[in-house]
């Protein structure tokens, strides 16, 4: 049920007429503020109802089942919540049961798209509400409950109460948390709703504030325009790369998205819950080696003793419940559980029988080769925090207690597509004419991005220099993706009937990188999807992949971002360099006599050379404002390996 019986009071100073307003039908980004909540709300369920108590046929018309409350006054959301068991109770004596009532507030676009899921995974057998929770705080307008709780509710409004805690305070109820820092953001003034809309229009990316960031870098950057033609580059501003790429990580928002995935799906993705220990691990003490497991009691320090043997326990089966009192040592395997009060474990290289009586010799120490019960992880403790990335070892971790399931940022929905008319898709086998090239950056790109779990790939194909198909491309993607990613055609030559439909579409920024390989590159937002426009030749779709999306996404996926990881060697001769851009030039990595790397740079830089990137193994990094390089002087590279 959504609830959007409230009054809006905080709301009326948007009012333009005598009429009052109510808060759910206010527009916020092209439909009204409740449209939002329902379109989330609807693929979590099986049924939406909404509760109004004015303007029943505005309410109607979106298609749903509307309650008024039964409660006189406008009672609150309690009486909103009422009205919806009230409904399940009359519909239950018609055997038209449903299991679960999950409630929501009209004004909160954001909450989560697996709230209904996540809130249902956290109930217990007997649990007759959950609450959803904040790091901060609970929300106790966004409650699962049974339908049998109508009774309850019941008998607490008639006693005049209305605090919806105060009620649910007395039930069976847990709480599930929700990481997420929008989540529960609601709107209440004219201000959280110009906020709202904002982060609606553009989810992922603070597009005003990276116009804004732009423009400043650009115009610390311009040069005087010069009349000379052999330098109309320079009056065009470049932007050093250090400082777009933090301009772009400050300005993205983490993926708010969750969905669960079950163990076998959850390597490498990014954890949304923390993780605690369902019971204690190991879950009994046991034995840690092969030998007798005796009572520390019936040992003497000075002096080897002599013991009957009794049972013989092995791992995975169950120890005897009560042993005999008498003094006796147990034969065990290591991994048998080990009664109370069997305190000793002597390896069985140390004993020796004698007719059936084990020797044990003297010195042995209380509590020896004794795994203790929770002695890896106790019951309750956290074992993997929220936001980590699942390694293998993690794997491991959650399958000894049992995790089979656990909610992970995502899916992050990215499209790709390759521009230009002169590219063919090598794998629809067509024959090249002239002037054509096959499509190398889709393929290169899919790869890159399959080292992300959490990433769903669309892929979309080879768009043509077509203004108009272009456009529909890139609209009907912008609808169901969160990121699309392009190569080709934002080079200064194609950017202008680019510039003109992206301005359609959204806001998009044509940048000049201070960078080489890679100089032009688009980035903003089409539609509500993020957009980066790389350049089409290969090697530059390398390079800015690596530089500027590789942090993007993992600031998108709440991971942190990490800078290459440099090594350095000397320039084994001269490197030419310009000043004022970042190169990175393809180089060899050799040991020079006293076993010192070096670096020898590819004479082919040019930037549709994909196969120096195979020869070449290393980056030679050369910073933006270093001019050329002598033989022998320190420089910084990166290998090729380590980026993918
Ligand atoms: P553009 O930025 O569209 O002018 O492309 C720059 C260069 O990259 C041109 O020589 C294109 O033919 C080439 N190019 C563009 N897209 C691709 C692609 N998908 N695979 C290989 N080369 C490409
Ligand atoms: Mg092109």
């Amino acid at each position: 049920m959504v609830l959007a019986g409230g009054l809006s009071r905080r709301m009326q100073m948007v009012a333009s007429g005598p009429e009052p307003v109510d808060k759910a039908l206010i527009p916020c980004a092209g439909k009204p503020l409740i449209a939002w909540t329902l379109q989330r709300l609807q693929p979590q369920v099986d049924e939406v109802l909404i509760n109004c108590n004015r303007r029943h046929e505005v309410f109607a018309a979106m298609g749903h089942q509307v309650l008024g409350d039964k409660l006189e006054g406008f009672a609150g959301p309690l009486a909103g919540m009422h009205a919806a068991l009230h409904e399940l109770a009359h519909r239950s004596e018609r055997a038209i049961t449903a299991q679960w009532l999950l409630t929501v507030p009209c004004d909160c676009p954001f909450f989560p798209e697996d709230l209904a899921q996540s809130m249902l995974a956290s109930a217990k057998e007997d649990s007759e509400l959950v609450v959803a929770r904040s790091p901060e705080a609970e929300q106790p307008v966004f409650l699962l409950m049974r339908p049998a709780l109508l009774a309850s509710l019941e008998h607490f409004l008639k006693r005049g109460f209305r605090k919806i805690d105060q009620w649910y305070q007395s039930l069976k109820y847990v709480s599930c948390e929700f990481i997420e820092p929008l989540a529960f953001r609601n709107i209440n003034t004219p201000e959280e709703l110009i906020e709202a809309e904002r982060i609606l229009g553009s989810p992922h990316l603070d597009i005003e504030g990276l116009a804004q960031d732009i423009h400043i870098l650009e115009s610390v950057q311009v040069r005087e325009p010069s009349a000379d033609l052999s330098q109309a580059q320079e009056s065009i501003p470049m932007i050093p790369i250090e400082a777009l790429r933090k301009v772009l990580l400050d300005r993205l928002r983490p993926l708010e998205r969750s969905h669960w995935l079950s163990l076998a799906d959850l390597h490498g993705q990014v954890l949304t819950q923390s993780l605690t220990a369902p019971y204690n691990v190991p879950s009994h003490q046991n034995s840690a080696m092969d030998g007798f497991a005796i009572r520390f009691r019936d040992l003497r320090s000075d002096v080897q003793v002599q013991l009957p043997v009794g049972d013989r326990i092995l791992a995975g089966h169950p120890s005897p419940s009560s042993p005999p009192e008498h003094p006796h040592a147990l034969r065990v395997m290591t991994g048998a559980v080990l009664p109370e009060g069997f305190n000793v474990v002597v390896p069985q290289e140390l004993c020796s029988l004698r007719d059936d009586r084990v020797v044990i010799p003297a010195g042995q120490q209380c509590g020896q080769h004794v795994r203790l019960a929770g002695e890896d992880i106790a019951f309750g403790d956290r074992v993997i925090e929220s936001g980590t990335r699942l390694s293998a070892i993690h794997m491991g971790l959650m399958a000894s207690l049992g995790i089979a399931q656990a909610r992970v940022r995502g899916p992050l929905r990215i499209a790709i597509l390759s521009t230009g008319d002169e590219v063919l898709d090598p794998m629809a086998s067509e024959e090249r004419a002239q002037g054509q090239l096959f499509d190398s950056n889709r393929f290169m790109l899919k790869a890159f991005l399959a080292k992300w779990p959490s990433i769903a790939i669309h892929d979309a194909g080879i768009i043509p220099d077509d203004p108009n198909r272009l456009e529909q491309t890139l609209r009907e993607l912008s609808h169901s993706q969160d990121m699309i990613i392009s190569s080709g055609g934002v080079s200064v030559g194609e950017a202008d009937f680019t510039r003109s439909l992206m301005a359609r579409l959204g806001q998009v920024h044509f940048c000049t990188v201070a960078m080489r390989p890679g100089r032009p590159l688009a980035l903003g937002r089409v539609g509500k999807a993020l957009y980066l426009g790389l350049p089409g030749n290969p090697v530059a779709v390398a390079m800015t992949f690596w530089y500027f999306v590789v942090p993007a996404i993992d600031r998108l996926l709440g991971l942190p971002t990490h800078p290459w990881p440099l090594r350095s060697a000397v320039a084994a001769q001269a490197i030419r360099k310009k000043p004022g851009r970042t190169e990175f030039q393809r180089a060899r990595l050799d040991m020079d006599q006293s076993g010192m790397p070096q670096l020898t740079v590819s004479q082919n830089q040019g930037s549709g050379v994909l196969s120096s990137l195979t020869k070449y193994p290393v980056i030679a990094v050369l910073e933006h404002e270093r001019g050329h390089i002598k033989a022998g002087e320190s420089l910084f590279y990166v290998c090729i390996d380590d980026l993918l």
